[in-house]
C-alpha cells in the first residue's frame, strides 16, 4: 500500500473526519491548548495509529492531540478567556510568548554545548561527549508529526532565536577535520528524515571520503519510522533513500538510524514492518529509544512489549530516558523512583537481547545520569547513580549516592546522599570550560 502525506494542525484539523465527531469540548481544548504547545499530524497516525474508540485514553492521540491537563490551569484559563473574548491578535501572542517562556524552552543548558571553529559561534552542532558531534541540519528542522511532550518545541513555534541550525556542511567538516576525536555523527532534528534524498546525501555524502575516516558511524535521530514508515516505502524519493543508505554502508561506515518509539503500537503496522526490512536490508542498524511518559508508555507490561517486538523485528533496544524537564512536564513526568521500578519491572521479563537497553536515563547538563536502583546504606535510604555519559569522560561509570527523594523527577532536585555537600563530580564541573566540551586532559 502507498500512502501520500497530509498534515494537519490547527488550521485544518476540523477536516479530519474522526475529529469531527469528537465531542464539542475536546475540539475546544484542542484550540486552546494547540495555541501554545506543538500541534501537528498527520494522515498515518490518523488512520493507523490512533484508537479512535477510546479517544479519551488513547495514548496516540495523547502523542500528538494536545489535551486540556498538558496547560497548566491558570494558563488554559487565560488562553480560554483570550480567546472567546475575541482578543486582539497582538495580545493573544504576547501571552503564548510569555507561557511558552515559563516552560523552559530550553532545558539541560542545551546551549553549553554549542562549539566554536576559531570565532566563529557552530550553531548548528553540539559537542559535549569527545566522541560524538551532533548535527542539526537546518532543513530537519520539524517532523512528520509533533509529539506533544517534545523538549525541542521551541524550534516550532517561532521561537528562531532557540533555534539550533546551520546550512552549510562547509563548517562541519572543517570543525570534523581538526577534531580526530570524534568517531560518530549524529543528524538530529527535529527529524533528519523529512529532508529530502538530495539534502539528506548532501550532507552526509562528504562524510564517506577517506578524509574522513575517523569517523566510523553516521547516525539518524529519527521518529519517521513511528511517524511516517512511509518515508522509506512509498515516497517519491524512498528508493533513493535506501540506496543512500546503502552507499553509506558500502563506503565502510557503520549506519545507525535511531529510532524514537514511544509505544508498542507505533510497531503493529505493515508500513512499519516493512520500513524496518527495509531500512536492515541496506546493513544499516536500528537502535530504538523513548522517554518513559505519564499518560503514554508508564506501564511496565508496554516496554516488556516494545523491547520484545523491536528484538523480533530486529532492532536493538538502546535507551529509555526520563521525560525532560520543559513544556507540559507536569502532565508527563514520572519520579525517579517509579521510573527504576518501570524499567526493572520490564527489564527482568525479557531475554538478554533486549538487555541492550539502558535507563533510565535522564540528561543532564552533566550528562546522562542513570537511575541504577534505590538501596538502603547502613540506614539510609539512597538512589544509586551513574554517569552513561559524561561532560568529562572519567566521571563515567562510577557510582554515586543521592538522598531518596521520592518526588523527585529530575536530577536537579536530589542532594548528594549522607550528608555531603556536592556529588563527587561537582567541583571539577564548574572548573570546566563549557563552550570547549572536548578539551578534556
Ligand atoms: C545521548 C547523546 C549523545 C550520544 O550518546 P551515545 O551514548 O553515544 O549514544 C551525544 N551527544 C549528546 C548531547 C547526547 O545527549
Ligand atoms: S519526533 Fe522528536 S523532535 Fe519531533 S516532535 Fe517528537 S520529540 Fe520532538
Amino acid at each position: 500500500m502507498s500512502k501520500q502525506i497530509k498534515t494537519y494542525a490547527l488550521h485544518n484539523y476540523l477536516s479530519i473526519p474522526q475529529v469531527s465527531l469528537l465531542p464539542e469540548e475536546m475540539r475546544k481544548e484542542i484550540e486552546v491548548v494547540g495555541r501554545v504547545l506543538p500541534f501537528k499530524t498527520n494522515n498515518y497516525v490518523v488512520e493507523e495509529l490512533i484508537d479512535w474508540d477510546n479517544v479519551e485514553t488513547d495514548p496516540i492521540f495523547t502523542l500528538n492531540f494536545p489535551r486540556k491537563e498538558m496547560l497548566e490551569k491558570r494558563h488554559y484559563s487565560t488562553m480560554e478567556k483570550l480567546l472567546d473574548q475575541n482578543a486582539a491578535k497582538e495580545e493573544i501572542d504576547k501571552k503564548i510568548q510569555q507561557i511558552r517562556l515559563s516552560l523552559n524552552p530550553n532545558p539541560a543548558g542545551q546551549e553549553h554545548n554549542v562549539p566554536y571553529l576559531g570565532e566563529i559561534k557552530l550553531k548548528g552542532i553540539q559537542h559535549k561527549y569527545p566522541e560524538t558531534v551532533l548535527f542539526f541540519p537546518s532543513q530537519g528542522q520539524t517532523c512528520h508529526a509533533y509529539c506533544t511532550f517534545c523538549f525541542r518545541w521551541p524550534q516550532f513555534s517561532g521561537m528562531s532565536g532557540l533555534k539550533f541550525a546551520m546550512k552549510e556542511t562547509d563548517l562541519l567538516l572543517k570543525y570534523l577535520k581538526i577534531h580526530k576525536e570524534v568517531t560518530d555523527v549524529l543528524l538530529t532534528g527535529g527529524d533528519p528524515m523529512v529532508m529530502n534524498v538530495s539534502t539528506l546525501g548532501s550532507y552526509i555524502r562528504p562524510l564517506l571520503v577517506p578524509e574522513f575516516n575517523h569517523i566510523h558511524s553516521i547516525r539518524i535521530g529519527t521518529k519517521s519510522l513511528a511517524y511516517w514508515p512511509y518515508r522509506f516505502l512509498t515516497d517519491k524519493d524512498s528508493d533513493d533513500i535506501i540506496h543512500l543508505f546503502e552507499e553509506v554502508v558500502v563506503a565502510g561506515k557503520n549506519l545507525s538510524i535511531q529510532a524514537h518509539f514511544n509505544h508498542p503500537r507505533e510497531l503493529s503496522t505493515d508500513a512499519v514492518k516493512d520500513a524496518i526490512t527495509r531500512i536492515k536490508s541496506t546493513g544499516a542498524q536500528i537502535r530504538t529509544q523513548s522517554p518513559l511518559l505519564r499518560n503514554i508508555n508508564d506501564k511496565p507490561e508496554l516496554w516488556t512489549e516494545m523491547w520484545r517486538k523491536q528484538v523480533d523485528l530486529g532492532c536493538i533496544p538502546y535507551y529509555m530516558f526520563i521525560a525532560r524537564d520543559t513544556g507540559a512536564k507536569h502532565y508527563f513526568e514520572v519520579p525517579l523512583d517509579k521510573c527504576w521500578q518501570i524499567f526493572r519491572r520490564a527489564y527482568r521479563k525479557v531475554s538478554g537481547l533486549c538487555r541492550t537497553v539502558r535507563g533510565p536515563s535522564m540528561s543532564d547538563d552533566a550528562g546522562k545520569i542513570q537511575v541504577l536502583g534505590v538501596q538502603e546504606i547502613k540506614g539510609d535510604k539512597v538512589f544509586v547513580l551513574r554517569f552513561i555519559q559524561g561532560r568529562n569522560p572519567k566521571w563515567v561509570d562510577i557510582p554515586f549516592f543521592a538522598e531518596y527523594n521520592a518526588k523527585a523527577t529530575w536530577f536537579d532536585q536530589l542532594k548528594p546522599a549522607f550528608g555531603d555537600e556536592k556529588f563527587f563530580f561537582e567541583e571539577s564541573r564548574t572548573k570546566l570550560e563549557r563552550t570547549k566540551p572536548f578539551l578534556f586532559e
